[in-house]
């Protein structure tokens, strides 16, 4: 990481000396582990010519890009979640693009209306149960997670995961705060544990039958089901189904990963072609395959193991509308005592 934040400097002082070299160059900061994206800017410096410098920073790329102001050398932000693409947006650390390209690829709901960020995979929520202990005919929505039924059998991570407060924002905007919160108390009540840990977690939590229920984004569990170095992980994913929630009402949550251009970007047209590339049917296929996500391109299949979890219909919500909920999410989840 320090060799690429020196890079990414000196990138910085060749585009402030003269515009030739900085045009070979892309800085990225990003949430996303380098090991999952590695492969599609090797993908794409290969096509393109441009170098591709990456600064990993897993909780910190807006405080970061906040202390840095004009001066941040990032021309591109990659990140996990709509969530942190809203803040970025709020903050005024993002730019607006005009790009033919990407509006074709990307559906309007998986992308900023005022063209500051753009969805470039998708993220599904659904419910992960014990296949030898729940009757998926036992099962049906969200909301349904919050009868008596459940007591003590749901295993969910933290509140303070914004993939949980992406989620019961866009379940506001769908239903409205009151009822969401008289959900989330019933929810709550039905946990099996205080929450601690990630996705993978919860699904391992559900194998080892301290639960029976868990909400986990579905690359979690192909990624189990695939880990050739983690035989525990792969008995515990076979011991686990999905159910997609919601299939006659609203659908499963889905969520992005996503990126944008930085306001202080120095190499702006490589930040887009940088998007560009990861939007095009080449990424979108490395996407499906390296980190089991499915592509926000319509058209590129998922992968193998993610397919084999079954077609869905999934929330039509437009995510920057999670954006107006997702403050009223967090003192929401306190107030229900999810921790
Ligand atoms: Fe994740």
């Amino acid at each position: 990481m320090k060799i690429a934040l020196s890079a990414a400097i000196a990138a910085l002082s060749l585009a402030t000396a003269g515009a030739a070299a900085a045009a070979e160059d892309v800085n990225i900061y990003t949430t996303r582990q380098e090991v999952l994206i590695r492969p599609l800017l090797d993908r794409f410096e290969a096509a393109t010519g441009i170098a591709a410098h990456v600064v990993f920073a897993k909780e910190g790329v807006i405080e970061r890009l906040k202390s840095e102001g004009a001066n941040s050398p990032a021309d591109a932000i990659l990140t996990a979640d709509v969530g942190i693409l809203l803040q970025a947006k709020a903050e005024g650390l993002l730019q607006a693009i005009e790009s033919d390209t990407l509006n074709a690829a990307v559906p309007a709901r998986y992308r900023d209306p005022e063209g500051e960020w753009y969805g470039l995979s998708l993220r599904a929520r659904p419910i992960v149960y014990a296949a030898e202990r729940v009757d998926p005919a036992e099962l049906s929505t969200y909301e349904d997670l919050a009868d008596p039924k459940w007591r003590g059998r749901i295993c969910i991570r933290s509140s303070s995961n914004v993939y949980n407060q992406s989620m019961v924002a866009a379940m506001i905007a769908a239903r409205g705060a009151d009822a969401v919160e008289a959900w989330a108390k019933g929810f709550v009540a039905n946990f099996a544990r205080t929450p601690s840990g990630g996705d993978r977690d919860q699904i391992m939590a559900v194998a080892a039958g301290e639960c029976d229920i868990a909400i986990a984004n579905t690359y979690y569990l192909a990624g189990m089901l695939t880990d050739a170095d983690k035989p525990e992980q792969r008995a515990a994913a076979g011991k686990v189904a999905v159910f997609w929630p919601d299939q006659d009402g609203r659908g499963v949550h889905v969520n992005i990963s996503g990126g944008g251009v930085a306001r202080s970007a120095g190499n702006r047209d490589n930040a887009i072609r940088l998007l560009e590339f990861l939007a095009g049917d080449e990424a979108q296929r490395l996407y499906a395959e390296a980190v089991n996500e499915y592509p926000v391109k319509p058209g590129v299949p998922a992968s193998e193991t993610v397919a084999g979890f079954g077609a869905f219909k999934a929330d039509e919500l437009e995510l920057a509308r999670i954006g107006e909920h997702s403050a009223e999410a967090v003192r929401l989840m306190d107030r229900a005592g999810w921790r």
